[in-house]
């Protein structure tokens, strides 16, 4: 365990404690700022905003993107627009950030969870194939649970720490029941499944931009589709549904706001300005942790699946079980270095525990093992 420290000081060596991820501002961030600031626009309009989402669509190749004040917010109109109305379902992962849940809440939704593959660390298109196999039947175009006879509108995967989840799969099932495909790309900038970018495969894809993600604009998010009249849609709901007009104020619906304020915006163009660079730099650092594992018989890295070429946002190894991994995560924290556990499963908060799910073997696996290491672009 001491090696494992002292390597991860040597990749770090002006840090006297090494947290898990620290953004890093190395190009035009200040001196956008300063133009926001000059300008007056700092909050709701400004150029910022609209470059930034001409950029980000071009990026990922996407038709649209839509920025929004966070992820969580990107997630919840998501799903608003893949019409998930009160009382109906949402298939989700249950290992995930708290963020996927909570925006199928604001819907009034129910989630319901199916396993991940221990590869991905992402859903698992096998699990979620006899999920709906078992328990579902399209009926007049709708996606049926018989159990609960409640209608199953969308499915949200998550790419877990970057790490593409088996998209395509998922998506043709999704296609097959009827089910509407809203991607949480919130860790996985610069991650792609077979040459295409995450985010792009679902008709909507969320993203976040807090302070610890690979781009960070103190607080962000942004949506992406290339369907023209959701991307309307969703810059409506987000600018509180006002209708254009010189001077009245006229609102057609109970819209949100939920946009990214300029200032926040002339961060993230700088940011995005340095994208390949952090990736490069991170898929360097993942390299150097792979190698340094691999004389571990006991701890595994954690590399990107097949197909995909990950951003390694997260890096993260598997110990051998949950005593290893406790006593990792404590001698780590002690020496300074910042190491945390994957998240507890999201069927096991007081809020889920009462969802439908289907056997939960990989993610109870992975809970018990996955820990997260220092990941911050090193300089
Ligand atoms: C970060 C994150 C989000 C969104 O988070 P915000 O803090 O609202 O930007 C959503 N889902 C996952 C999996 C995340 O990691």
């Amino acid at each position: 365990m001491q090696e494992i420290v002292k390597f991860i000081q040597d990749l770090y060596p002006t840090k006297e404690f090494v947290a898990l991820h620290e953004p890093v501002f190395l190009g035009n961030e200040k001196k956008y700022l300063n133009e926001c600031i000059d300008s007056t626009f700092v909050s709701s309009v400004g150029k910022f905003v609209d470059r930034f989402e001409k950029e980000f669509a071009k990026y990922v190749g996407s038709k649209y993107a839509i920025a929004t004040v966070n992820g969580t917010s990107a997630l919840h109109i998501s799903l608003l627009l893949a019409n998930v109305l009160k009382d109906d379902e949402v298939i989700t992962q249950p290992l995930t950030f708290i963020a996927t849940c909570n925006a199928i809440s604001y819907c009034g939704a129910k989630p319901i969870f199916v396993d991940v593959d221990r590869d991905t660390l992402g859903l698992s298109p096998s699990s979620l194939k006899d999920f709906l196999e078992k328990n579902c039947e399209v009926t007049k175009g709708k996606c049926i649970n018989k159990t609960t006879n409640k209608v199953i509108k969308a499915c949200v995967p998550m790419h877990t720490f970057g790490h593409p989840c088996k998209i395509d799969e998922i998506k043709q099932i999704c296609d097959e029941w009827n089910i509407v495909l809203v991607e949480d790309s919130a860790e996985s900038l610069g991650s792609f499944y077979k040459q295409k970018h995450t985010g792009t495969f679902g008709k909507l894809g969320a993203f976040s931009f807090n302070g610890n993600k690979i781009i960070t604009s103190g607080g962000g998010g942004v949506i992406v589709t290339d369907d023209e009249n959701l991307a309307k849609r969703a810059k409506h709901l987000t600018t509180t549904a006002k209708i254009p007009h010189p001077f009245e104020y006229i609102h057609d619906e109970i819209g949100y706001n939920y946009r990214m304020p300029n200032l926040n915006a002339a961060l993230l163009v700088a940011q995005m300005e340095q994208l390949d660079r952090f990736l490069e730099n991170k898929r360097e650092l993942a390299k150097k942790y792979e190698q340094f594992f691999s004389s571990y018989d006991d701890i595994g890295f954690i590399k990107e699946p097949k197909n995909s070429s990950s951003n390694y946002w997260l890096n993260s190894i598997i110990l051998k079980d949950l005593k290893q991994r406790d006593s990792f995560l404590q001698y780590t924290n002690k020496n300074a270095i910042m190491t945390r556990p994957i998240w507890k499963l999201m069927n096991k908060l007081e809020m889920f525990k009462n969802s439908q799910s289907t056997s939960l073997d990989n993610a109870i696996w992975l809970e018990e093992r996955v820990v997260n290491i220092p990941s911050g672009v090193t300089l």
